[in-house]
């Protein structure tokens, strides 16, 4: 559904991804672990458009999307919730909602909106609230949830277990496995808490200096000594 072939990208003169080659099936979980700069934020940005890839390409069901403007790649059906969440702290819950239904059709937006109230209470509780006012773990549901209102085909996630509490962590991860389950939604998911990630994803790759080293399922990643030691210690 998804495909990464050869891509590099990078910001000036900083090349940040060196070739990368990346998959993500229909109704899967996909996880992109790698340490601090490895440039797994870089990956999700460049496949949203901004910044462009000097080389390689991005497919989406087969159409090339690489040079596309950003808001024509979000209305083919691909949704970003950004690292940190950018939520707009002065806008309330259901603002922040309704600025996620842009990328979508107009005639969903009840249905939709509903179905991402059923999915996160705590935002129903709250939609006259101040984003900025929230928790952090309800400021990443809002994130997931502004990103689920444009009804995309794949859900792009970038670390959204940062910042937060375990027992936080742990729910937003049950939900992202419920909008899979439940949804048949497509998740590629970006993470440094490869523990979580691993367990969640159908499969996963590693990212090193811009270069993927390691690719497998989810279980065999979470098996592989050479991860053990470099990601989950601890975990
Ligand atoms: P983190 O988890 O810390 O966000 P990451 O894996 O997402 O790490 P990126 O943020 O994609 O990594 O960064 C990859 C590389 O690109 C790093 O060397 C970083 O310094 C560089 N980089 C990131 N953003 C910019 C920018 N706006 N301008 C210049 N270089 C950047």
């Amino acid at each position: 559904m998804l495909a990464v072939e050869n891509l590099h990208s990078g910001y000036g003169r900083i090349q940040a991804l060196h070739g990368i080659d990346v998959e993500v099936r229909q109704g899967e979980i996909v996880t992109l672990i790698g340490a601090n700069g490895a440039g797994k934020t870089t990956l999700l940005m460049t496949i949203c458009g901004a910044p462009r890839a000097s080389k390689g390409r991005v497919l989406l069901d087969g159409q090339d999307i690489t040079q596309m403007p950003m808001h024509q790649i979000a209305r083919l059906g691909l949704a970003h919730s950004p690292e940190g969440r950018r939520i707009f702290g002065r806008m309330s819950v259901l603002e922040n909602l309704q600025m996620g239904a842009v990328a979508g059709d107009p005639a969903h937006y009840a249905e939709d909106l509903d179905k991402v109230l059923g999915l996160f209470p705590r935002l129903r509780e709250r939609l006259n609230q101040r984003g900025g006012t929230l928790s952090g773990g309800e400021q990443q549901m809002l994130a997931i949830g502004r990103a689920l209102m444009s009804r995309p085909r794949v859900l792009l996630l970038d670390e959204p277990s940062l910042g937060l509490a375990p027992l936080v962590v742990r729910h937003i991860f049950d939900l992202i496995r419920q909008i899979n389950q439940d949804q048949g939604m497509t998740v590629f998911l970006v993470e440094q808490n490869a523990h979580h990630a691993l367990k969640l994803a159908h499969r996963g790759y590693v990212l090193v200096n811009g270069r993927v080293t390691l690719a497998g399922t989810g279980a065999e990643l979470l098996a592989n000594p050479e991860i053990r030691a470099h990601y989950l210690e601890g975990g």
